[in-house]
C-alpha cells in the first residue's frame, strides 16, 4: 500500500513514471493522493537513502551550472522579487520583522535582498551544503547546526522555506520541526515549484509535486491559519507552448537578454538581472497554475 507522506491517505492513483537520471531513483512512479491531491514519488526513499543521495547530489551539482553568470543573475533577481512579495504580505498581516530563520538559504540571495531592505534583521539559517557556509557567514547569516532549531527560543518572526519542501521525504514533519521557533503570530513563507512534473521532462531531484490544495493542506496540518496561496511566473499553458517550440523559446530568451537591459524592469532589479528574468514572467502573479507556488501564513 502506498501511503501519502502528507495526509496519510492510502487512496492513490498513478500519474506516470518518475523520470530520473540517477540510478538511486530508478524504477519509481509518480502517484497522486486522492485525499489531499499531493503528487509524490513512490516508493519514497528512506531517510538514509535520501541523505546519501543529497550528499552526492551537491557534489554533482557543483561546478556544473550553479555558478554561471546567468544562473547568478537569475537567483539574485528572483530573490528581490520574492522579498518584495514577502514584505508586502507581511505589512498587510501586520507582522514586524526582527529575526528571520531561513531553511536552505543556498547561495544567500534571499538574505542579501532582505538585508538590503531591512538591514537590522537578525538572520539565522540552516544549510546542508557546507561548501556554501563561508559565503553565508559573509552575508551575516548565523548558521545553525542540524539539532539547533529544536532548541531555539520561540522568538523568530519569519521562517523562509524556498524551494526546499519539494526535496523532503516527509514535508509535514519538515514544516513542523522547522517552524517550531516561530513566535505567536509569526509568519511562514514557502515557495515551491507548482506541479513541475507537468511541464518538465525530468522529475529528479524532486520528491513532492505541490499545487494549491496540497500545499494549503500541509500548512493547515502544521497549524497555520488562512494561508495566502499564489501562483507566479509563466502559466503552465505558456510553459507547454514553450516546450512544443523549443527553438522559438530559445529565440525569445535571446531577445529578452538583449532587450531586457534597455527596458524598465520591476523596482530594484538591475538591467542584467531583468534581462535574465524577463522571459520567466517572474514578476507576474497569476490566477491559474503557473511555474511557482507561494504561500504566506501565520500561526
Ligand atoms: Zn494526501
Amino acid at each position: 500500500v502506498t501511503t501519502c507522506p502528507l495526509c496519510g491517505g492510502v487512496k492513490t492513483e498513478d500519474v506516470g513514471p518518475y523520470r530520473n537520471e540517477s540510478v538511486e531513483l530508478a524504477g519509481k512512479t509518480r502517484v497522486r493522493c486522492e485525499t489531499c491531491e499531493l503528487v509524490f514519488v513512490a516508493p519514497m526513499p528512506t531517510a538514509s537513502e535520501w541523505t546519501t543521495y543529497n550528499a552526492n547530489y551537491f557534489a554533482r551539482a557543483h561546478g556544473r551550472s550553479s555558478d554561471t553568470r546567468s544562473a547568478t543573475l537569475f537567483r539574485s533577481g528572483i530573490a528581490k522579487l520574492r522579498v518584495a512579495h514577502v514584505l508586502a504580505e507581511l505589512d498587510e498581516l501586520g507582522v514586524s520583522l526582527g529575526t528571520v530563520l531561513e531553511i536552505g538559504p543556498g547561495h544567500g540571495e534571499f538574505v542579501s535582498a532582505l538585508k538590503a531592505q531591512r538591514p537590522d534583521v537578525i538572520y539565522l539559517g540552516q544549510e546542508t551544503d557546507s561548501s556554501l557556509f563561508p559565503k553565508l557567514r559573509q552575508l551575516g547569516v548565523g548558521l545553525l547546526g542540524p539539532d539547533e532549531i529544536g532548541v531555539l527560543p520561540k522568538t523568530v518572526d519569519l521562517v523562509v522555506i524556498s524551494h526546499v519542501l519539494e526535496h523532503t521525504i516527509d514535508p509535514l514533519r519538515f514544516l513542523i520541526e522547522n517552524t517550531a521557533p516561530l513566535r505567536d503570530g509569526g509568519a511562514l513563507f514557502v515557495e515551491v515549484p507548482c506541479r513541475d512534473d507537468l511541464y518538465k521532462s525530468e522529475d529528479e531531484p524532486h520528491l513532492q509535486f505541490f499545487d494549491k490544495p496540497s500545499l494549503g493542506k500541509a500548512l493547515e496540518m502544521a497549524g497555520f491559519i488562512g494561508p495566502n496561496l499564489t501562483y507566479h511566473g509563466k502559466t503552465h499553458a505558456e510553459l507547454a507552448a514553450e516546450n512544443r517550440s523549443l527553438l522559438a523559446a530559445r529565440f525569445a530568451r535571446m531577445i529578452d537578454r538583449l532587450a531586457g537591459p534597455i527596458m524598465k524592469g520591476p523596482a530594484g532589479l538591475g538591467p542584467a538581472e531583468w534581462g535574465t528574468l524577463r522571459g520567466f514572467a517572474a514578476e507576474k502573479q497569476q490566477s491559474v497554475r503557473s511555474r511557482w507556488l507561494r504561500a504566506i501564513a501565520t500561526r
